[in-house]
């Protein structure tokens, strides 16, 4: 069979630990051998971060604004323990937050559905896609403890010297007490972000805020977003048969229960944060949700939402077998060639990667599965398989379904 070409170069950047190991193993048995695979490599291992002075992670964000689209691997962000470990230069920034900041996204999360592996929610029948604002309010917040009596105040001093003031509360007793904030420009971005990866995913919104208590702040969210859906989106989406829905961020979270799913759950930072763990693990694994990040000029980044699998890294380095779910990873691949054909026009790259997510979920269905899945599954007696195993199983359903 002639391997698929490609006609543009897709930004790859290689990890850290377990996740590593499965990079290589995903290209060598489910990608080199049926694509004459046209990327450009960034090595974001730590050690290569850390010899670049992080310089590499730049680079990659900047081929990305270059090509249009990426794969990331997972990476260690370092923290204390790392920089020993390491033997770092510095404690360098999470490669996420440097490339987020770089290309100015949304982060877009979603449970990849398998039979065999059931939500616990049971009327979630498809996908939810969970929409993060990844800017501001909590995360970026100034916080107080009040120890004496005394009155906290919010003051906005204008750059031309005028002066806004709103008490906060009149302390008798101890509190505390914090300010946090916004930019409208980034709430703009969000929306833009939500509403394009609909079109392009074909699913309706969804977002929930708190404008009745929150008069200013998340009723500035909500305008933003109506604004923006009505002058630049609502044809689009009516011709696209899709709908966006607004409501207070209570009455979403009860509609999310009752619901079959098939949406996307716009979040404002901190309920992102919250709703994306509970979402993840009701449709049973963290091994099992793809992440991507969209920016709002049409840049796509795409990694699994799980870290570099540490623990299983170590009992690999002590020559002891593993049972790491790459399922995420192939995902991410796979989303990363599909996007790459169809801005390339590109159809045969296209069905390939829907044949190997097909091939990945036909292996589960037929009871191959690594331990997490094994662990949770409907089905009664899995085969548990080793790493490169389950890889070579995903191998053999893909070799039987493009035969
Ligand atoms: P993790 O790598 O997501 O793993 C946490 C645990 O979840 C694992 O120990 C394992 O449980 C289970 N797990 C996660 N992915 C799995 C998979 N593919 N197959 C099977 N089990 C899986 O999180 P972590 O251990 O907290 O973090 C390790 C490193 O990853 C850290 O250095 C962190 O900075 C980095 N990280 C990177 C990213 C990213 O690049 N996007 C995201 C998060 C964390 P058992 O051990 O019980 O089997
Ligand atoms: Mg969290």
């Amino acid at each position: 069979m002639d391997k698929i070409k490609m006609q543009t170069p897709l930004v790859e950047m290689d990890g850290d630990e377990m996740t590593r190991i499965l990079w290589q193993m995903i290209k060598e048995e489910l990608l080199l051998p049926y694509i004459d695979l046209n990327t450009e490599y960034y090595d974001l291992g730590l050690k290569h971060r850390n010899e670049t002075d992080d310089q590499v992670t730049i680079d990659a964000a900047e081929a990305t604004k270059k090509y249009g689209v990426a794969v990331k691997c997972a990476t260690i962000t370092p923290n204390k323990a790392r920089m020993e470990e390491y033997n770092l230069k510095k404690m360098y920034k999470s490669p996420n937050g440097t490339i987020r900041a770089i290309l100015d996204g949304t982060v877009f999360r979603a449970p990849i559905i398998v039979k065999g592996i059931e939500p616990c929610v049971k009327n979630w029948k498809k996908p939810i896609t969970l929409a993060r604002h990844a800017y501001g309010d909590i995360y970026k917040n100034t916080e107080f403890y009040i120890d004496k009596p005394g009155k906290v105040e919010l003051v906005y001093t204008t750059s031309d010297g005028e002066e806004k003031r709103a008490l906060v509360q009149e302390f008798i007793t101890p509190g505390v007490a914090m300010g946090m904030h916004n930019m409208e420009a980034s709430i703009e971005s969000f929306a833009r972000s939500c509403f394009n990866y609909a079109l392009d995913t074909k699913q309706d919104v969804w977002f929930g805020a708190k404008d009745t208590i929150s008069k200013t702040y998340d009723s500035k969210f909500k305008e933003v977003f109506q604004q923006i859906f009505e002058s630049e989106f609502k044809e689009k989406f009516e011709a696209a048969g899709l709908t966006y829905f607004y409501s207070l961020i209570d009455d979403i979270v009860a509609r999310v229960m009752k619901a079959e799913g098939g949406f996307i759950w716009a979040c404002k930072n901190y309920d992102g944060d919250v709703m994306s763990d509970m979402v993840s693990s009701a449709f049973g694994s963290l091994a099992m949700m793809t992440s991507v990040l969209v920016s709002p000029n049409g840049y796509y980044e795409y990694e699994a939402a799980h870290g570099t699998v540490q623990r299983h890294y170590y009992r690999h380095l002590e020559g002891k077998e593993t049972s790491t779910n790459s399922v995420a990873t192939i995902f991410a691949w796979t989303g990363a060639l599909r996007k790459r054909g169809e801005l390339d026009d590109n159809q045969k790259l296209v069905s390939f990667a829907n044949s190997l997510e097909d091939a990945t979920l036909k292996a589960i269905e037929s009871g191959k599965m690594t331990k997490d899945l094994a662990l949770i599954t409907s089905y009664e007696n899995p085969t548990v398989l080793n790493s490169r195993d389950f890889i070579l199983a995903v191998k053999e359903s893909l070799d039987a379904l493009i035969k």
